[in-house]
């Protein structure tokens, strides 16, 4: 049987941050960390329960009473610290995430910097931002909107984390912080950056716990003002629900099933390396993956040929060998949905071009699936519709470009979509009748103050720059009579 050659000392964790100090943990139960790479466990890590959770809330609340006072320029140098902190650890956060969920290198380490770097993004978006308004004798003022709970999902834990706290800190909130529980080695490197940046008490509070005991209790907790959630839908429904009960604000970043749009003028060897580079990344476990490929009919046969040969450049193996595109997926019951995925597109009748069922040859330890690409797919198929969150493509024909729009829209979903083409015009048409969050032209591309989030089931509101800021913020219109 293969491996992945891997070595590394157990690592235990006892402890949350609350209050600017490290506490050992109230909840007693302990969770093993297991390696995706070949499915040993490399630590322990003890989670929080109610009374952490509260304990965080409290020490949240009091540091409200001050933090929510500052001034934009004392904001302004924390998000800097911030920064700092988070920047001195950029190989520490890469080879966590490396390790614990079998991130690949080449995706982890300029996701980390992109979460060093959301530090910087806030504090521009926070010069941009006017925080008053008057005319007359009426004065409007943006005031932070108090506590916040910021809950997030493994895949890309430490940038979530920072996108959230660097829009927080830029609104004047105090946080506490739950990460997902597939994430304790990034979040203790992260607990020593916060701890390095030398917060004031209670600014920041982390603790590490399940989401039906840390995480219910931050939507249910009437001490938290707002929740920041970034996760599956049906968590996001729940604290949607659950949270109305003490009216919490929320922003939800959901799942996505998103299409790239491949125009008939596309340059084929550019455009199917970019559409691949889309679907794969973070080895399919991205929220914006763009799981289905929208083709042409009149270049479906050519498209397949690239593909088959672009595949060579998207090699399946260890996440830390730098030339590594795809890893393992988190754990074994993700493997096993993508196995689920899988068998389900071939019982509906799609045709595998590429990759197929089990494991990649070699890799039989661990949680490595085979990346596959289908074919011969139409929209209404279960693996069109239902978010996978593994390297498994949808190639779907297209007649006329309003049918691609049409199916592009046709999905509960519209976080994030591609459109491929030569006449820049015409793709900026196309991307302008796609309804999704964000829409990129020609490749993979990212711009910090421009918004990120999704319509429809992919969520509520917005991070990233002056829009995640906002998000953070409630107004108050002062009236002199
Ligand atoms: P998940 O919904 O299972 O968990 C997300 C977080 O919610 C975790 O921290 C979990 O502990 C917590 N949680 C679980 N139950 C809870 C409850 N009852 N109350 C409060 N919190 C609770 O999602 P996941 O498996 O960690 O992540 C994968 C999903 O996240 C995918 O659907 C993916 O598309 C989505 N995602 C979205 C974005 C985005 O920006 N839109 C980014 C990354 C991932």
């Amino acid at each position: 049987m293969a491996t992945v050659a891997q070595q590394s000392t157990i690592r235990t964790i006892t402890t949350h941050y609350i209050d600017g100090a490290f506490v050992p943990s109230h909840g007693t139960e302990v969770m093993e960390i297991i390696r995706p790479t070949d499915a040993s466990v490399i630590g322990h890590v003890t989670l929080g329960d109610e009374v952490d959770t509260r304990l965080a809330i409290s020490a949240a609340r009091r540091a409200f009473a001050t933090f929510g006072r500052t001034t934009k320029d004392e904001r302004a140098q924390t998000l800097r610290r911030l920064h700092q902190a988070v920047s001195a650890r950029i190989d520490d956060l890469t080879a966590a995430m490396v390790e614990e969920y079998g991130g690949v290198v080449q995706f982890a380490k300029p996701i980390v910097q992109t979460g060093a770097n959301a530090f910087l993004a806030a504090e521009k978006g926070l010069e941009e931002l006017s925080m008053t308004e008057s005319w007359g004798k009426t004065t409007v003022t943006l005031e932070p909107v108090g506590v916040a709970g910021l809950i997030t999902a493994w895949n890309a834990n430490a940038l979530f984390i920072c996108l959230k706290l660097a829009s927080a800190v830029a609104a004047g909130c105090t946080v506490v912080i739950k990460p997902s529980e597939l994430s304790a080695l990034q979040t203790e490197v992260l607990l020593e950056c916060l701890n390095a940046a030398d917060l004031p008490n209670g600014v920041c509070n982390v603790v590490i716990g399940r989401g039906e005991v840390v995480g219910a209790e931050l939507v249910n907790n009437p001490g938290v003002d707002k929740i920041s959630f970034t996760g599956s839908v049906a968590v996001g429904e729940r604290i949607m629900r659950d949270g109305a009960a003490t009216l919490k604000r929320v922003t939800l970043e959901l799942g996505g099933k998103s299409p790239t749009i491949l125009l008939d003028d596309a340059a084929l060897d550019q455009a199917v390396p970019s559409a691949l580079i889309m679907a794969f990344l973070n080895s399919g476990q991205a929220c914006a993956a763009g799981t289905r490929l929208l083709v042409p009919n009149s270049r479906l046969e050519e498209v397949k040929g690239r593909i088959r040969d672009a595949m060579r450049a998207f090699p399946v193996g260890d996440p830390a060998d730098p030339r590594i595109a795809i890893g393992p997926m988190v754990s074994e019951k993700q493997y096993e949905r993508v196995q689920s995925y899988i068998r389900k597109g071939i019982e509906e009748g799609a045709q595998v071009l590429v990759g197929g069922e089990g494991h990649p040859e070699d890799l039989d330890a661990g949680f490595f699936v085979k990346p596959t690409v289908f074919v011969g797919v139409t929209n209404d198929m279960t693996i069109a519709q239902e978010e996978i969150f593994g390297p498994v493509l949808c190639v779907i024909g297209y007649g006329t470009e309003d049918e691609a729009i049409r199916i592009a829209n046709d999905s509960r979903y519209g976080l994030h979509a591609g459109v491929l083409g030569t006449d820049l015009q015409r793709a900026r048409r196309v991307a302008s009748q796609i309804r999704a969050g964000r829409v990129v032209i020609n490749n993979m591309t990212d711009d910090p103050q421009a918004p990120w989030g999704g319509f429809k089931y992919s969520g509520v509101g917005r991070e990233y720059g002056r829009y995640g800021i906002e998000a953070f913020l409630e107004t108050r219109a002062i009236l002199e009579s």
